[in-house]
Formats: C-alpha cells, structure tokens, sequence
C-alpha cells in the first residue's frame, strides 16, 4: 500500500506577526505535528547562558554544541527539544533570553546544527501518525523546508506587535530581534519566494487562519 503523502507547512514572521496562533489551529484542525522552532533556538541559548558562553565566544559556543545532546518530546501536539533529556521550562520566555537569543541564531554553526534535527521532525511526525507537520520560525519556507507544501509569511506593523506583546505581559524588543533576525547573513528573516504573505496588522486571528486553512485543505483534497 502506498504510503499517504506528509503535509509540511511553514510558516515564516517577525516576532508577534501571529505564527504561534495560527500554527497551533491548523495543527489542531488538519492533524498536524506543531513545531516552534524560536523554541529550540531560545532553549539552546538558555543553555549556553546557564553555562557563561557568550555568543561573541565562537571556539566556546563550538564546543558547547558538540556536547549536547538533542532528543524530541511529544507534549499534547507539539514537538518539545529535549537538551540532554530536559525540556526547558518558561526560563526560554525571559527577558534575559529575549535580549540574547538573536545574537546565538546568527551564529552560522549554531544553525547549521538545527538544520538535520529540524528536518528529521518530518519522520518524527510520521512515526507518530500525525498527517503533517507545521512549523514555524523565521527560514523555514527558505531554507529547512523550501519544496514545503503551503509557505506563509506573516508580518504586522511594529506597533500592533508591540502592543501584542505587551498584552502578554512581556517585555521584548521586538523591533531589535527584527533588525538582528533580517540582516544576519545566515538564513535571514525574509519573506521566501513563492510564499503567501500576509498582513496581520488589521485582521482579526480568525480571517488569518481560514485563509491558511484553505490552502492546506486544499493541498489535502485528493486529487
Ligand atoms: O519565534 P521566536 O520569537 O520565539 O524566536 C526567537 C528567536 O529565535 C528569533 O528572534 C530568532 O533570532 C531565532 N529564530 C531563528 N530562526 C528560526 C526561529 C527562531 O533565527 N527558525
């Protein structure tokens, strides 16, 4: 019997552009494994703050990355990182990581070493039955998944996602990680050729999420 096709959806934005929303429901609708990659990259720069590497430390933040150990947890829909068998907890939301993590993703090792795991997500999905995956980060349409089946990329003004974020209760800068996240050489923040873009500024989350979900809908109609 063929093996049914896997979904992959990327989703690519600024900080608060609307991605976590969004790929959760479409996760929660089609049956997709949820992947939040600003989670592994914010959990690894936990780790190397926990340790007193500085992302200007190449040798140091080399070292640290061949020592640890990346494994995956299914918690509800969602895959977790396990950094040598411990998933972080909300440290990886702090403002001491919110400060630092960009200046870790632009390192290219650093990414280099999340390329394989990330892409791997795919069969961990499948072992797990799930119909698809969807992920979100800033190069997934770009450069983990470019032939991926739907590609959005979300944007909003600076204000409204200010002002989304402080609604949370959280205290980002969101407009330097904007600024680091799109002009680092290595997979920068940018919109992928091909992709659908959309401008969350004055939609509501709902009318974001039907219009990615009939492109996925469709994509998962026989043909
Ligand atoms: O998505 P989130 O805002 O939690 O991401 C935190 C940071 O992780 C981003 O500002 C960016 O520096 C980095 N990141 C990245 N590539 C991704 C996902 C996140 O560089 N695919």
């Amino acid at each position: 019997m063929a093996t049914p096709p896997f979904l992959i959806v990327a989703i690519d934005g600024g900080a608060a552009s609307g991605k976590s929303s969004s790929s959760r429901t479409l996760s929660e609708r089609f049956h997709l494994l949820h992947v939040d990659t600003g989670s592994f990259y914010r959990a690894i720069t936990a780790e190397m703050l926990r340790r007193g590497v500085g992302a200007g430390d190449l040798p140091a933040v080399r070292q640290t990355l061949a020592e640890l150990r990346f494994g995956t947890r299914l918690t509800g829909r969602s895959a977790e990182m396990e950094i040598d068998g411990r998933v972080a907890g909300d440290e990886i939301r702090s403002r001491e990581v919110n400060d630092h993590v960009s200046h870790y993703a632009a390192i290219p090792d650093l990414r280099a070493a999340l390329v394989s795991y990330q892409r791997g997500l795919a069969d961990f999905g499948r072992a797990h039955g799930f119909r698809g995956l969807v992920m979100e980060g800033r190069d997934i349409g770009s450069a983990i998944f470019p032939d991926a089946d739907c590609r959005f990329f979300l944007h909003a003004e600076a204000g409204e996602r200010e002002r989304r974020r402080a609604g949370q209760g959280l205290h980002d800068q969101i407009r330097e990680r904007d600024r680091i996240d799109s002009s680092r050489k290595t997979s920068p923040l940018t919109c992928p050729s091909g992709a659908v873009s959309i401008d969350t500024t004055h939609v509501s989350l709902d009318q974001v999420v039907e219009q990615m979900a009939a492109a996925v809908a469709a994509q998962l109609a026989p043909a």
